[in-house]
């Protein structure tokens, strides 16, 4: 029941909002946890890890709370992390990246991104999207008016058709979307695969933003091989990492954006007006955890193939027929054995009777349909969150 004010209220609010918000949904990768956590379920549904963050990250923020490093850092970055983070880069990409005129500190890679389509694109400017894709790209596009055109990635390997991707690129495209590795896919783009997408770019005069946010998350020697490397390309390339996933801090939200200098000055000012900057203290302490020395990177790689490989054991006793992921910590498993008219149906059951979440497919197609008979599963949890799933997932039987 609606008492008065509560519906002036209402009324109110239909009235002041904008145009761009109608379109939106809530987040399907959110409402999962919501429901996980509202249900008691096992939550695979949105990447973030339920393990601890490494201690010697943990006690650098507090060592900077206690150094009162509490305050506004620039705008743009605090310079000890965009020094460390400078040192980083230069040492994977092999050239230099100028931490004074390159490099935006943001909030999370996800503000990485939407700063960047603010900052570069025009509404009405085309954007290729490769699909299926991380449900943000689409609330980018939709509130800053650039225009989606989707390439399909075709299980099982999630290639692209090279003649749909030439297609895809118009008078009007200004920029190409590349996740790699990917989410949801796992697919992890080969150098060659790359090199085709930069010789488009380079023939139309087109930006490749890149969220490389997985980038130290790879299986079987697979290797991660960053856009702006590629001959011609550091230029062109506006590249988003943070991090979350590289040192399981997703709460933090501290990521970055690496562009050359003309690009960078028309994103640092959408940054500034948009958050001013980045947790200052956790700046102090990402610029240790980007100091890290490659052992690190290789075990956490290690740890993540473990995980894969007992996911992939449960999904596949379950009766799940799963793509095995190259690259960052999610598999796409399809349901077509258990009989469910489609993915929220099959989400809803498992969450409310099983006790585990995932994400539905379809939330990563722009037609519902083409994900109907997928979910996504999350292995970046505890060995005993993963065990615990696989004894719920037993009582899952084809309908
Ligand atoms: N990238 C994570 C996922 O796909 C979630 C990120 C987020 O919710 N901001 O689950």
């Amino acid at each position: 029941m609606t008492n008065r004010s509560e519906a002036a209220i209402q009324t109110t609010h239909r009235i002041f909002r904008a145009d761009r918000t109608l379109g939106l949904a809530e987040s399907v990768i959110r409402e999962m946890t919501r429901l996980a956590l509202q249900h008691g379920a096992v939550n695979l549904s949105q990447g973030y890890p339920d393990f601890p963050a490494p201690t010697m990250i943990k006690e650098a923020a507090k060592r900077a709370i206690d150094a009162d490093v509490n305050q506004y850092s620039i705008t743009w970055g605090a310079k000890k992390f965009r020094d460390a983070l400078s040192r980083k880069l230069t040492g994977e990409l092999g050239w230099e990246v100028d931490p004074e005129r390159e490099l935006t500190v943001v909030c999370g890679a996800t503000e990485g991104m939407f700063v960047a389509f603010m900052a570069l694109l025009n509404p009405g400017d085309e954007v290729i999207v490769f699909e299926p894709f991380y449900e943000n790209y689409g609330p980018d596009c939709e509130l800053t008016g650039a225009v989606p055109k989707l390439v399909s990635l075709h299980p099982p390997d999630f290639q692209f058709s090279r003649e749909a991707l030439r297609a895809a690129f118009t008078s009007r495209t200004r920029a190409i979307i590349i996740n790699s590795p990917n989410n949801p896919s796992g697919k992890v783009f080969s150098r060659e695969e790359l090199e085709f997408i930069a010789a488009l770019c380079r023939e139309h005069d087109v930006l490749a933003i890149t969220d490389e946010i997985y980038e130290h998350i790879l299986y079987d020697g697979t290797v991660h091989i960053p856009m702006s490397t590629l001959p011609g390309m550091r230029e062109r390339t506006v590249t988003i990492n943070s991090c979350s996933k590289t040192y399981s801090v997703t709460g933090w939200r501290v990521g970055w954006v690496v562009a050359a200098p003309e690009l960078t000055s028309s994103i640092r000012k959408v940054h500034d007006f948009l958050t001013v900057g980045a947790p200052a203290p956790l700046q102090e302490a990402a610029a240790e955890a980007v100091a890290l020395p490659r052992s690190y990177y290789e075990e956490l790689a290690a740890e993540y193939a473990l995980r894969r490989a007992k996911l992939m054991g449960i999904l596949g006793d379950t009766g799940f027929r799963c793509y095995k992921p190259s690259g960052a910590y999610y598999i796409m498993a399809d349901i077509s054995a258990f009989g469910f008219p489609n993915d929220t149906e099959f989400v809803k059951h498992l969450i409310t009777e099983i006790g585990v979440a995932a994400v539905p497919g379809s939330s990563f197609f722009r037609n519902p349909a083409d994900g109907a008979h997928l979910v996504r599963f999350t292995f970046c949890k505890k060995e005993e969150t993963l065990d615990e799933a696989g004894r719920r997932l037993r009582r899952l039987k084809p309908r």
